[in-house]
């Protein structure tokens, strides 16, 4: 599932063909992309890390799937590895991107495309586009799917574009670990005991969400008050090309946000004695812990 970077390339190729400005595409107004009398739960989540990038779309998992349109559309763009020897363009492995007008949706690791893909251009909602695979770069069968907003010029949350009702959360985010970052090494530590920071290194979180069961899911949003003052926060509505990077909707880097799984609470943390951390899922499930440290800063 390794594809964010590499969509990356893809994408600022793309941006030389613009479409025409449609409508905002964080409303309801997509259709899912699979076909809906199976029951999905999704494997990865939108803007989790991918150790060095944000992931930019959903994963469903599923082999064979039906691939449906979302909404009308024409095909944008098309890899069929069969057709591309050599080095496989992207990491997506069949790869299918459709403008719907101003708003595009792309589907990566696909096993096989329908044969309308490979004839025609103009495409109506529900209209069969292929079936999910692991071609690739993928661990596992399932379809990535992504939407990119070509006049914002950011890659959007698809949870935000469609009906909710087709996957399930039902368990709010957790904290798994804290970590501090030195120069030479991460480690993990325990807030409730006394640690020690001589420098101002970033502290880190590890955040989970769960959705039904043992799902290993990115939060959607948090926010870390060190002595009740907002440190950092984002939120994972979409992430945004500037200056070379994509930054989440609050302007900051994969880096400024992660480590490795970890999220970042800011090197703020060594003079605080009290930090605050909120998380909460795309449907509204919160975690809130404040933690009194006791940190040896000497
Ligand atoms: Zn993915």
């Amino acid at each position: 599932m390794k594809h964010g970077l590499k969509i990356t390339v893809c994408l600022s190729a793309l941006l030389l063909l613009k479409g025409v400005t449609g409508e905002n595409p964080t409303t309801h107004s997509f259709d899912w992309p699979v076909e809906k009398d199976k029951k999905y739960q999704l494997s990865s989540t939108f803007g989790e890390s991918r150790l060095d990038h944000f992931h930019n779309g959903i994963d469903i998992p599923g082999k064979g799937t039906k691939v449906l349109a979302p909404k009308n559309a024409r095909v944008l763009y098309r890899v069929h590895l069969d057709e591309t020897p050599g080095e496989m363009p992207f990491g997506g492995g069949n790869l299918l991107v459709l403008d719907h007008g101003g708003t595009w949706t792309g589907y990566m690791h696909l096993q096989s495309f329908a044969e309308k893909i490979e004839k025609e251009e103009t495409l109506s909602k529900g209209d069969v586009l292929g079936f999910s695979g692991d071609t690739g770069h993928s661990g596992g069968a399932h379809l990535h799917y992504f939407i990119y907003d070509t006049k914002e010029q950011a890659m959007i949350n698809p949870l935000l574009t469609m009906d909710a009702t087709h996957y399930h959360d039902t368990k709010p985010p957790e904290i798994k670990a804290w970590g501090v970052l030195m120069p030479d090494n991460f480690s993990t530590v325990n807030p409730e005991k006394t640690f020690r920071l001589t420098q101002d290194y970033p502290v880190y979180v590890w955040l989970q969400d769960h959705g039904l069961t043992s799902e290993r899911w990115g939060v959607y949003e948090y926010h870390v008050f060190l002595d009740g003052k907002e440190a950092i926060g984002a939120r994972f509505d979409k992430v945004f090309m500037k200056d070379g990077v994509w930054r989440t909707s609050s302007g900051l880097a994969f880096e400024d946000v992660y480590f490795r799984n970890f999220t970042s609470l800011t090197r703020g943390v060594r003079r605080a004695k009290q930090v605050k951390i909120e998380a909460q899922d795309i449907k509204g499930q919160k975690l809130s812990e404040t933690f009194q440290l006791q940190i040896q800063r000497n």
